[in-house]
Order: structure tokens, then C-alpha cells, then sequence
């Protein structure tokens, strides 16, 4: 079936990159005013789309698709319309406007399945404004205890606060977890936020898993110096120690497949031109998508950051300050995700997401399962971030067609 859905989906995503806090740019932190206004356009939408439209205590806004008999199950289709500051206009939207448009395409042949349909827009993916994301899909998930509500953002605002002012009710978030019984599942379509599907030639990508994470602060000691004066076999350059570490970090990732490895940031101090570097510390960011491989990566990496500062007569601290477990996707409704791609004939990638997702999140109450969508150059949280009409009508019909599935089944 030929239809414009796709470039309906384009131009909402246009009009909701309008709405931002900044001139010139996207920026739509959480709870904020820009935020507000992009989901009450979207609230519309959902109207239109024959939804009845909520916003639960959270925050989150939920477009509600009824099924052919009351205490029907609930399949969700979610993502988010918060962004990152200079954000571009499909990361997070895409997902939520593809949501729509599938309910839109069931309404206009008047058609009811036999499950609900709800999609939801998630109210704090990104987690810029309060350094902490998902308070939306953990609200749902029941796992309102992890939300801190003592928060502050940048002006000091507590995230308490922020939620009220937008609507919510922070007393009350407990009462918007869904049990896991009355949920058939949890769908999210996303921009693929890297370059695996252009590389490729394919539109559409299915995901296994979402890579778990390790941050470490690595930090090397030496003596500092004068650049003139020390010769160097007598010194202890604390920087020539983290330069070899962060090199090994590339080799070990080069040579692991599915393993990714960056140092985003490193400091020296004193920091002169005419000084050996008595310290430097370094920011280990490491993923993958099995965890045993991850740890035993992350442990090999620690024993060679010590075997070179031993060699180099360094002294290094190793900081561990996250570890997040990879979360896999439903092999059940994955299943049912590839079949649907398959049928609408394209052959999906099946790929990790390296980022994480509210789905991550979602996984731990209800089947989850993600469709990525091809997005040019891999760019992603940039002004630059684009894809293709022909991609995400791709989606819509992968979508559409999952949708028949899972109501014949
Ligand atoms: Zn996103």
C-alpha cells in the first residue's frame, strides 16, 4: 500500500525540531517549557489519531489506542521527545511520531486489535538538565525508588519540583508503574546513532542487546620535572604512562570484536610547556554488548595499566565509577520483529545498541524489543543528524505489519 505516512512522519519531525529553549538550534531539556510545547502538539496528534491522551505522574504523555475488549493487554511503542543541547530532530521523536502514525494507519481502516495499543513519549531520556536519565520508563517499570527527586539542575531547581511545574505529581509516581501481566510488550523504533546501517546499504536494524558499560577514572603518578634539566631515563612521565594506556585501550578494542573502547578525557597537571607531567588522569569509557567479555576486557586493561606503570615507575589509581549490565532484547518478540521486517522485504541488520535506551529500562517489566533506522554518517545529538523518507517508510510498514502478527497470534 502506497501512502504519505512516511512524509507526514518527516514533517512532524520538522515541526517538533522547531520547538526548542535556544534560537537557532534544538535544545528541549527535560520538564522545561520547550518540552511542554512539543508534547502538546504531539498530544494532538495522538488525538487525532483516535487516542485518549494522559499524561501520568511522571510526566510522561500516553496516547492510549483501545483494543476490541476491555482488559485487553497493552503493546507500548515509546521513545522520547527530550533532547541533548544542540540536539538534532529525529533522535528520541522519530520513535514516537512512528508510534502515531501506525495507530493513525489502523484508525483510518477503522480497525481495533486485540490488544491496546499505547504510545508513549518518555519524559526524560537524555538526562542533560538532572545528570540522571529514564525517570520516565523507570515511573513505568515500577522503579520510582531509583528516581532521586532531590536533584538539582543547573539553576537549582529540584528535579521535585521541575515535575510539578510541568504537571506531574512526584507524590504520586509509584501509581504509574504498569505489572508486568497486562504488558504484551515494549516497542521502540530508534535512529541508529551510528554508521553500521549505511555501511551497510540497509534501512532498517534489529537489536540484540544494549551494550553494558564501564566508566573508570585512571589516574598515573609520577615526579614532575624541568623539561630541560631531568634526562630521560631518569624521569617518571605520569602522561607517557597514560599515553601508552590509552593506546592499549584502542589495540585491546581493535583486536575484541563488538568491542569499544574510548578515553574522551584526559588532564595533566602542573600542565606547563617546560614541565614533565607529574599526573595525569584519564577517562576510560568501555562497551559491550556480553558482559563476561566486557569484565574480562576491563580486567585485562587494568593488569597492563599496572604492568606499565610499574615499568615506567608510575603509581596508578583505578577508579571504577560506573558498571552498567548490557540489557538483552525479548528473543520472542525479536523474533517477531524480524519476521515482520523480513515480510515487508528487507533483511534487517541485527546489531547492539551502543547507546542506551528507555528500553534498556523497559526490558526489566515487559518484552522489549528495538528497531533501528538507518540515519546518515552515523551522526547523532548534532544539528546534522538526518534520515532518509524512504527509510522510515521502511519502518512504518515493518511496523505495521508486527502489528498484524502479534494480533493473529
Ligand atoms: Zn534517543
Amino acid at each position: 500500500m502506497v501512502d504519505n505516512t512516511a512524509s507526514v512522519v518527516m514533517d512532524r519531525c520538522d515541526q517538533i525540531g522547531m520547538i526548542s529553549s535556544e534560537e537557532g538550534g534544538v535544545v528541549r531539556l527535560a520538564y522545561t517549557p520547550a518540552l511542554r510545547r512539543a508534547q502538546d502538539l504531539v498530544a494532538n496528534w495522538m488525538q487525532g489519531a483516535g487516542m485518549s491522551v494522559t499524561e501520568d505522574n511522571v510526566g510522561n504523555l500516553i496516547g492510549h489506542y483501545a483494543a476490541t475488549h476491555a482488559d485487553a493487554r497493552t503493546l507500548i511503542i515509546g521513545s522520547h521527545l527530550d533532547s541533548v543541547r544542540d540536539a538534532g530532530r529525529y533522535d528520541g521523536v522519530l520513535g514516537v511520531l512512528v508510534g502515531i502514525a501506525a495507530v493513525e494507519a489502523l484508525q483510518r481502516l477503522g480497525r481495533r486489535l486485540h490488544y491496546a495499543i499505547e504510545v508513549v513519549a518518555f519524559a526524560d531520556e537524555e538526562g542533560v538538565r538532572f545528570g540522571a536519565a529514564y525517570s520516565g520508563s523507570l515511573a513505568l517499570t515500577g522503579h520510582a525508588a531509583q528516581i532521586d527527586l532531590a536533584r538539582c539542575d543547573a539553576a537549582g531547581v529540584t528535579l521535585e519540583q521541575a515535575i510539578r511545574n510541568f504537571g506531574g505529581d512526584p507524590d504520586r509516581i509509584m501509581h504509574d508503574a504498569r505489572r508486568p501481566e497486562e504488558l504484551l510488550g515494549y516497542l521502540e523504533v530508534h535512529i541508529e546513532q551510528g554508521p553500521q546501517l549505511e555501511a551497510r546499504g540497509l534501512p532498517l536494524g534489529l537489536v540484540t542487546a544494549i551494550a553494558g558499560a564501564n566508566r573508570v577514572n585512571v589516574q598515573f603518578r609520577g615526579t614532575a620535572g624541568h623539561a630541560g634539566t631531568v634526562p630521560m631515563e631518569l624521569r617518571q612521565d605520569a602522561l607517557c604512562g597514560a599515553a601508552e594506556c590509552v593506546l592499549l585501550g584502542e589495540e585491546l578494542a581493535r583486536t575484541t570484536p563488538g568491542l569499544v573502547v574510548t578515553v574522551g578525557q584526559i588532564s595533566v597537571t602542573p600542565g606547563a610547556t617546560n614541565v614533565i607531567p607529574g599526573e595525569a588522569t584519564l577517562s576510560l569509557d568501555l562497551r559491550h554488548q556480553d558482559d563476561q567479555v566486557r569484565q574480562a576486557c576491563l580486567a585485562e586493561l587494568h593488569t597492563r595499566a599496572k604492568a606499565i606503570a610499574a615499568t615506567r615507575h608510575l603509581v596508578v589509581r583505578w577508579e571504577e565509577l560506573l558498571s552498567r549490565p548490557a540489557v538483552a532484547m525479548d528473543p520472542q518478540l525479536s523474533n517477531q520483529l524480524r519476521r515482520a521486517i523480513l515480510a515487508t522485504g528487507v533483511t534487517p541488520l541485527e546489531l547492539a545498541s551502543g547507546a542506551g535506551h528507555d528500553a534498556a529500562v523497559m526490558a526489566t517489566a515487559s518484552a522489549a524489543a528495538m528497531l533501528f533506522v538507518r540515519c546518515r554518517g552515523g551522526i547523532s545529538h548534532n544539528p546534522a543528524e538526518s534520515v532518509e523518507e524512504e527509510d522510515v517508510a521502511a519502518a512504518l510498514a515493518a511496523l505495521g505489519q508486527l502489528l498484524e502478527q502479534l494480533d493473529r497470534e
